[in-house]
């Protein structure tokens, strides 16, 4: 993908429909990139690192939000409390009681996203649909004062096989379906990347996550 910050956010937007949110993926790229898709208009920006982001919230617009998509250490939970504006990967009860707790401490209430194993990969983090479930129903994290739940996250299968693709997100959003009805802080799925954001819209997707397809490929070598 070439890099041309500006044409490839217009492309995109003009792809996805006004119900769904556009994180652009910044991790690994420059301050100079994040600044570019800010003059084009965008304002949610997505990171993996904590120490990243907060690095990048420190010196970049205070009207950016930042949403950690990545999965989280909990030792470095404080570092993000005061400003992060959504968690997408909780996938432990452990967690949600460190971001409480970190959430408290900076009096605020903290949006965050149940992640939910979608994936055949053993390598992806996230609850399975059972235990989401069971925290549901058991009603604990209502406990947590100082979090709001607000939906789900999945990471399709790495694949080309589009009709696994597609069957895994539908199925994580027929779930989200039917736990809206449980509680109606869930209003969001958050699930499609580059590769597979259209298939993710078509089954319901209304959050999507997306770096290279706008910034150009990563390079982790630095
Ligand atoms: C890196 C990352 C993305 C974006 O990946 P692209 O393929 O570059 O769009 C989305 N979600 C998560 C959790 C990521 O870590």
């Amino acid at each position: 993908m070439e890099k041309n910050i500006y044409e490839n956010l217009k492309k995109i937007r003009k792809e996805i429909s006004k119900n769904v949110t556009l994180v652009a993926v910044s991790k690994t790229k420059p301050q100079e990139d994040i600044l570019e898709a800010y003059s084009a208009g965008q304002r949610i920006f997505g990171e993996n690192k904590i120490l990243e982001m907060s690095a990048k919230y420190e010196e970049l617009p205070k009207d950016i939000e930042w949403h950690m998509i990545g999965h989280v250490q909990r030792n470095k939970v404080k570092y993000m409390a005061s400003f992060v504006s959504l968690i997408h990967a909780v996938e432990s009860e452990k967690l949600l009681k460190e971001i409480n707790k970190r959430a408290l401490q900076n009096d605020r209430v903290i949006d965050c996203l149940l992640q939910i194993h979608i994936a055949d990969e053993q390598t992806k983090f996230g609850f399975s649909y059972q235990e989401v479930e069971d925290l549901i129903s058991s009603k604990v994290y209502k406990k947590y004062e100082n979090i709001r739940l607000v939906g789900f996250m999945g990471m399709a299968t790495n694949t080309d096989d589009k009709d696994k693709v597609s069957s895994e997100f539908e199925m994580l959003n027929s779930f989200f379906c039917k736990m809206k009805n449980v509680d109606d802080n869930f209003k969001i799925l958050s699930m499609g990347m580059s590769g597979d954001y259209k298939i993710a819209m078509e089954k319901g997707s209304n959050m999507i996550r997306v770096g290279s397809y706008i910034f150009g490929k990563r390079n982790y070598t630095k």
